[in-house]
């Protein structure tokens, strides 16, 4: 059952008793009447406030996609860039296959630009049939014809599922498709499974600054769609005699309102991609400030990595946010994270925990970073650190 929380505009008086009642600042003023806005969360807080029992709840209407039972097949979004398939590509191929077994249905890619080879590819990461389409408009990235043909194609083939990464092209494109499609999307989420009882597609990610996992469906909607950031999935099997179909689409009356004259590549070393490197040294507050980032350059130089950091060494300005990690940062998987004066909140450490080996080094014993750490060291980062650099030194040297 949908609820809806509505104000009876007849009863309203305009005495403002609300307003302060939700914790969502999700009531206004409008025409001199409260009025109740999409940043509800049916916490029914303000229900009780009204001297004139104006704020009401009632079951809301919702009109279903008709025929749920025609939509049929899981797709993954192949994001592409420089013609070469992303890797959040074959991480949600492997999800997907797993999602396909459990509904027994078809795992289809679907893959704009690029090559026929990059097509093959994605049969052996584990879809059955590619849906590709050569068009040269897709050479950069462009929301116009993306949206336009991920559009055509849901509308005239009925995907039960639809997954694409939550990157930069993902979440930009991604959710005007949804809307034209009339369907919800679930953003960034760590978790898909689906539901034995209604086959559902069960999205799975951290909501509430982090402090909750939430569980979100999409009954009455088709196609269920959902982003999932880089690095969040394993791949799956890679199958070099695997067999599959590549479908080629054509492309017609795709058009774009702008055109890209060239892409310039950010060549800074705040721009380091944290995503695809092995070794990450991080740090937090307990750095103590940009001075004390380049003994964790240094370490991170010596190990071949590169540096990341908590929000609040972000916020404070003593790195890029580029380097932040976390719930609003980035993702990261890396073989070894050393974390350095972070103290393990749980926004940070949805952005790191699937790391392979995480190294904590932290002042305070009780820091909820060694809940997680498979090495903790308790000591200043300031003496441990010039130490631990000396040490790896010397090594390299022999
Ligand atoms: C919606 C939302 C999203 C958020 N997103 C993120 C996110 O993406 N990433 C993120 O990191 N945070 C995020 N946060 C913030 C998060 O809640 C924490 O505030 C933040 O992670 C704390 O950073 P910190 O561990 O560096 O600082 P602190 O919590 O202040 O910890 C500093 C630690 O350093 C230790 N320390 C101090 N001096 C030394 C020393 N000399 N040697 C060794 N240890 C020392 C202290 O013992 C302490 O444990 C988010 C918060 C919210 C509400």
């Amino acid at each position: 059952m949908v609820i809806r929380i509505y104000v009876d505009r007849d009863f309203c008086t305009g005495c403002e008793n609300c307003l302060d009642s939700c914790p969502y600042d999700a009531i206004e003023m409008r025409d001199e009447r409260a009025f109740i806005t999409e940043y509800c969360q049916l916490c029914r807080n303000c229900l009780s406030v009204c001297p004139e029992g104006a704020i009401k709840e009632e079951e809301a209407v919702v009109k279903e996609t008709p025929d749920l039972g025609k939509y049929k097949g899981i797709w993954v979004f192949a994001e592409q860039r420089n013609g070469k398939v992303a890797e959040v590509a074959l991480e949600l191929l492997g999800v997907g296959r797993r999602l396909a077994e459990t509904k027994k249905t078809e795992l289809v890619a679907v893959l704009f630009g690029s090559t026929e080879e990059e097509a093959e590819e994605l049969i052996r990461w584990g879809a059955d049939r590619v849906l590709h389409c050569p068009d040269p408009i897709f050479e950069h990235f462009n929301d116009d014809p993306y949206v336009e043909l991920l559009t055509q194609l849901i509308r005239d083939r009925k995907p039960e599922i639809v997954l694409a990464g939550a990157t930069p092209i993902g979440r930009s494109f991604l959710p005007r498709v949804a809307a034209r499609v009339h369907t919800g999307l679930t953003a960034d989420c760590t978790s898909l499974e689906i539901e034995p009882e209604t086959g559902n597609l069960l999205q799975i990610r951290p909501a509430f600054g982090g402090n909750i996992m939430a569980t979100i469906v999409c009954p009455h909607h088709r196609p269920q769609m959902a982003t999932v950031r880089p690095r969040v999935m394993k791949k799956g099997r890679y199958d070099d005699s695997r067999k599959g179909e590549i479908e080629t689409i054509r492309a017609e009356r795709l058009y774009s309102r702008t055109k890209v004259l060239r892409t310039v590549k950010e060549t800074s070393q705040a721009s380091v991609n944290l995503q695809e490197v092995d070794v990450i040294v991080s740090g937090g507050r307990g750095v103590g400030g940009p001075e004390g980032f380049k003994l964790l350059e240094a370490l991170a130089v010596l190990l071949g990595g590169a540096v990341g950091a908590s929000r609040a060494a972000v916020d404070e300005g003593w790195i890029p946010y580029s380097h932040q990690v976390g719930q609003t940062g980035k993702t990261v998987s890396p073989k070894l994270y050393i974390a350095c004066g972070i103290s393990g909140a749980v926004q940070h450490l949805v952005g790191m925990q699937s790391s392979d080996i995480v190294v904590a080094i932290n002042k305070n014993p009780d820091a909820p970073i060694f809940n997680v750490a498979d090495y903790g060291i308790v000591g200043d980062l300031h003496e441990i650190l010039p130490l631990l650099i000396k040490r790896i030194k010397e090594i390299k040297t022999g």
